[in-house]
C-alpha cells in the first residue's frame, strides 16, 4: 500500500529556533537593557530582533553570527511532544521532513541531518532540503510559516496545516490551510486515532 506523503517543517515544529535564541538573548550576558528576559509570545514576527518582535535591532549582527556558528543547531532542543509526535505520524504517513537549508552556514545541513537522527531517528532518506517547499509534493505540509502553507496549497492538491505561534496569527488564511494548535488536533484533522 502506498502511504499518503506528510512533509513536516522541522524549526518551530520539532526544533525549538525560539528557545534558541531566548536561551541566547536571556543566558548570554546580552540581557536587554531593561533587564527582563525575553519570552516566546513577545516573538510576534518573523523578524524577531525587529520592531514587531523582540526589538532588539543592536543584538541582529551578533545572532547572525551565532546562527552560522559551529554548534548552533545541534544545540537546539526538540519541542516538547514532537518526538512522540513523529512516532504516530510515522505509522500512518510516509513522513518526509522538508526544511529550509542555509547557504549561510558551513554547519547547518551536516548538523541538521545529525541532530534529526539524534533525536527522531529520522535518517537523511526521510529529509528534503528545500527552501520553495511548494515543489515539495506531498498529501499534507505542517508548517509554522503561513507564507509557505499559502505557496504550497497553490500548487498541491493536499492540506497544509499552520501550526499555531505568535509570529504567524493575524492574518485570515486561505482555503486549505488551517491552523492547529496542537497535535491532537492534527491528528483529527488526518483522520489518526492514536
Ligand atoms: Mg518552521
Amino acid at each position: 500500500m502506498i502511504m499518503r506523503q506528510f512533509n513536516i517543517d522541522c524549526d518551530g515544529i520539532l526544533s525549538d529556533y525560539c528557545g534558541r535564541a531566548l536561551d541566547w538573548i536571556n543566558g548570554g550576558g546580552l540581557m536587554a537593557p531593561s533587564g527582563v528576559a525575553k519570552t516566546y509570545d513577545e516573538i510576534t514576527h518573523w523578524d524577531i530582533f525587529g520592531p514587531r518582535a523582540l526589538n532588539l535591532p543592536h543584538l541582529k549582527d551578533a545572532f547572525a553570527e551565532f546562527e552560522r556558528s559551529k554548534g548552533f543547531v545541534s544545540g537546539m532542543k526538540p519541542l516538547p511532544g514532537a518526538r512522540a509526535a513523529v512516532a504516530i505520524l510515522r505509522k500512518y504517513f510516509d513522513l518526509m521532513v522538508v526544511t529550509s537549508p542555509s547557504h549561510k552556514s558551513n554547519h547547518w545541513v551536516f548538523e541538521r541531518t545529525v541532530w534529526l537522527d539524534d533525536h527522531f531517528g529520522i535518517t537523511p532518506d526521510e529529509i528534503i532540503y528545500a527552501k520553495r517547499k511548494s515543489r515539495v509534493s506531498g498529501d499534507y505540509l505542517l508548517d509554522d510559516s503561513l507564507d509557505n502553507c499559502e505557496k504550497w496549497v497553490s500548487v498541491n492538491k493536499g492540506r497544509a496545516f499552520l501550526w499555531d505561534a505568535p509570529y504567524n496569527r493575524g492574518k485570515a488564511l486561505p482555503p486549505h490551510v488551517k491552523r492547529v494548535r496542537a497535535w491532537d488536533e492534527l491528528y483529527r484533522e488526518v483522520g489518526v486515532y492514536p
